[in-house]
């Protein structure tokens, strides 16, 4: 069931949704050649705890960190640890967090010094697949038509879209129904409502897009080892259009 929330919850999960964005605004100005994602995992983390928020990741089904932090081929989960981030690398960054019992969750891929061109358009592709996903996240519309509307993007740029893991419904806990894809056919789904709320998150592959787990059990990988991007919003479906939640005031 897609539940509906209420003015004063939406209220709730703006504050989530700021905290988020502004956490994320934090990794931005981290990310740079020899930091380490354990270091990124631990501001991240004194971050949400000093705006009073929770990190919503941190024990979800044992997992072990604040942040995802997914680096090149790695494509979402990836546990923080002693990894230095090198030059011409790139990282997806996943946080959430958790304030009155309302999550908000985000994603972005940044770039480590300077990338090539490829890596620069994948991340440019991925990030435009979002916004025009949120663009049909709209009163009336289905929910396929966000899903299509994100695959058609990536697809017409020679870019691939993961199949195994997919946005989802958000509110009182991390994961409600409904499962959003990025891929699927226009005109199919659920209604759209206002009041509902999703986080909308394409995993873009520069190759296949078929992945595989690591051994241990969190990490994503590409199969053919080609890199990924993510960026992730959480949207509230109003009836004015979509307002992202996860977004930086004044960004
Ligand atoms: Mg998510």
């Amino acid at each position: 069931m897609i539940i509906i929330k209420t003015a004063r919850e939406l209220a709730y999960m703006r504050d989530a949704g700021e905290i988020t964005a502004e956490t994320l605004h934090e990794m931005e100005k981290a990310v740079k050649p020899g930091v380490t994602t354990a270091e990124l995992d631990a501001k991240a983390e004194d971050y949400i705890c000093s705006r009073g928020a929770a990190p919503s990741f941190k024990g979800y089904c044992g997992f072990p960190a604040s942040i995802c932090a997914s680096v090149n081929e790695q494509v979402v989960h990836g546990i923080p640890g002693i990894r230095k981030l090198r030059d011409g690398d790139i990282i997806s960054i996943d946080v959430g967090a958790v304030i009155n019992n309302f999550h908000g969750d985000a994603a972005i891929t940044l770039p480590v010094g300077e990338i090539d061109a490829e890596l620069a358009r994948l991340l440019a592709v991925t990030r435009r697949a979002l916004e025009i996903g949120i663009d049909q996240a709209c009163v009336g519309k289905r929910l396929f038509d966000i899903s299509h509307a994100i695959q058609q993007h990536v697809e017409s740029n020679d870019l691939s879209v993961v199949r195994q893991f997919v946005g989802h419904g958000i509110g009182k806990t991390m994961h409600e129904a409904p499962q959003v894809p990025n891929f699927g056919e226009p005109g199919r789904g659920p209604r759209l409502q206002a009041g509902m709320t999703l986080a909308i998150e394409p995993m873009v592959n520069a190759g296949t897009w078929e992945v595989e787990t690591e051994e241990d059990q969190w990490t994503v990988v590409t199969k053919d080892k080609k890199p990924s991007a993510h960026f992730e919003h959480t949207v509230a479906i109003t009836e004015k259009g979509p307002e992202i939640l996860t977004r930086l005031s004044g960004g």
